[in-house]
C-alpha cells in the first residue's frame, strides 16, 4: 500500500493559498512554493480553521474531530485519501486489499478515541484504466474490514481521474460525551504501551518491493503480506481502554511509532524514554529482519501502518491496568514511560546507554536524507 511513499513527493501549491490568517502578509511573492513538511502544513491549516464553535469539542489535531452532537453521544469524524503511486502500488496490491487497508486507515482513527464506527462516505476517481469489477474488489475490501463493525455505507462521490486512482473514506462514530481518548492528556510518570507487534507491515511491504529473494518461511512471508495488507483495526481495546479509564492518551500508528509517539509528546507537552527491548517484535519480523541482516528494533520503530494503539497509562493506574489486562485476550506491551518535556525523546538500549529518537517515521512532503 506505502509501496511508493518513499518515493519523494511534492505538491506546489501556490503561495496565496498559504496566507493563513494573517501567518502570510498578503502582497509577498506569489511564486509557487512546494509544501515540505505535511505536519507544517497542517498547523497553517489550524490556524487558518474557521471560529472556535461551541459544538466542537476536538477540532483539527487529533486522530478525528469530536463534536458534541446530543447529550448521551458525541460524534467523531475522520478521512484518509489514498492516492495511486504513494498509498498503494496496484502492481503489488489487489483491489479489495487496498479497500480493505483504505477502511481499516479510517477505523484505526475511530478506535485511537475509543470510539464505536458507524457511517462511511466513499469517494472515487477512477482512471480509465480500471474496470467496473476492480471497482467492485475495491468495495468489497472496504466492506469486508468495516462488516464486524456493523459500519453503513451511507454514500459518496464518483469521478474520472486522469492520474491513477484516488480513494476517500470518510467515517463517522461515537463516544460517550467527555470520554474519547485524546493525545494531550499524558502526564510525566505515565507508562507507554503499545497493542499488538510492530513493524510486521512494513516487513511485509519490504518483502513485496524488493527483488532479493532471502530465505524466509512460507509461513512467515505469508504473515507478514497479510499483516500488511489486512492489518486490523484495534477498535475493541480502545472501549476497554475508555470503560476502564485506564489511558491518558491514546493515538493509532499509521507512520511509524517515532513520529506517532511525536504527537502524544507535543500535544502533552512532555517527553519519552522507550525501552528498545521491550518492542513487541513478531517471530515472523525477528526472521525477516536475520534473513535480510537490518536490526529489528529498527523495523519497529520505523514501522508504518501498523495500526496498534500506543497509549499511556497513569503511574497510579498501572497495578489495576495489569490486573484487567490479564482477563482480557489482548497483547499490550509496556515499551517505556513519559518524562518531562526537557528530556526530549530517547530511546534506552539493552544495556542502559540512551540516544535521542530519530525521526524515522513516514512524513508526506519530506525529502528523503
Ligand atoms: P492521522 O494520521 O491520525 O489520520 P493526520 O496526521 O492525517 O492524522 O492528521 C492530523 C490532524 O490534522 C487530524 O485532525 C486531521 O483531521 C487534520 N488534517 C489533516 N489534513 C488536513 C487538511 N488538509 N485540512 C484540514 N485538516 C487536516
Ligand atoms: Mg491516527
Amino acid at each position: 500500500m506505502r509501496e511508493a511513499r518513499d518515493r519523494y513527493c511534492r505538491l506546489a501549491v501556490e503561495t496565496h493559498d498559504l496566507e493563513f490568517g494573517g501567518l502570510m502578509p498578503s502582497g509577498r511573492s506569489r511564486r509557487a512554493r512546494p509544501v515540505r513538511s505535511e505536519f507544517a502544513l497542517i498547523r497553517r491549516l489550524q490556524a487558518q480553521a474557521a471560529k472556535p464553535d461551541r459544538q466542537v469539542a476536538i477540532g483539527i489535531g487529533d486522530d478525528t474531530a469530536v463534536i458534541k452532537t446530543s447529550s448521551t453521544e458525541w460524534t467523531l469524524m475522520t478521512t484518509d485519501l489514498l492516492a495511486e503511486g504513494v498509498h498503494f502500488d496496484l502492481a503489488t496490491s489487489s483491489y479489495e486489499d487496498i479497500g480493505y487497508r483504505a477502511a481499516i486507515a479510517n477505523l484505526s482513527d475511530i478506535a485511537a478515541m475509543g470510539g464505536a464506527p458507524r457511517f462511511m462516505l466513499v469517494s472515487v476517481a477512477i482512471p480509465s484504466t480500471c474496470s467496473t469489477t476492480q471497482i467492485h474488489q475495491l468495495y468489497r475490501g472496504m466492506m469486508r474490514a468495516s462488516a464486524p463493525y456493523r459500519v453503513c455505507l451511507v454514500g459518496g462521490d464518483t469521478s474520472a481521474s486522469k492520474h491513477g486512482l484516488f480513494l476517500s473514506i470518510t467515517l463517522t462514530g461515537v463516544v460517550r460525551p467527555g470520554r474519547a481518548l485524546l493525545r494531550n492528556g499524558a502526564k510525566v510518570g505515565d507508562r507507554l504501551y503499545v497493542t499488538g507487534t510492530l513493524g510486521d507491515s512494513r516487513a511485509g511491504l519490504d518483502l513485496l518491493s524488493s527483488r532479493r529473494r532471502r530465505t524466509l518461511s512460507a509461513a512467515h512471508r505469508r504473515f507478514l503480506l497479510a499483516r500488511h495488507h489486512r492489518p486490523s483495526a484495534r477498535i475493541a481495546e480502545g472501549q476497554w481502554l475508555i470503560k476502564h479509564r485506564l489511558a491518558g492518551a491514546a493515538i493509532d500508528l499509521s507512520d511509524g511509532l517515532t513520529g506517532d509517539l511525536r504527537h502524544i509528546c507535543e500535544e502533552s507537552h512532555v517527553g519519552a524514554e522507550i525501552l528498545v527491548g521491550s518492542l513487541p517484535i513478531s517471530a515472523a519480523c525477528h526472521a525477516y529482519a536475520a534473513a535480510y541482516g537490518l536490526p529489528p528494533q529498527e523495523i519497529a520503530l520505523q514501522g508504518g501502518e501498523d495500526y496498534e494503539l500506543l497509549f499511556t497509562v497513569p503511574a497510579g493506574q498501572h497495578a489495576r491496568f495489569e490486573r484487567l489486562l490479564g482477563q482480557t485476550s489482548f497483547h499490550c506491551t509496556c515499551i517505556g514511560t513519559i518524562t518531562p518535556k526537557r528530556s526530549g525523546l530517547r530511546v534506552r538500549t539493552e544495556r542502559g546507554t540512551t540516544s535521542p529518537l530519530p525521526l524515522t517515521s513516514y512524513e508526506h512532503f519530506r525529502r528523503p536524507s
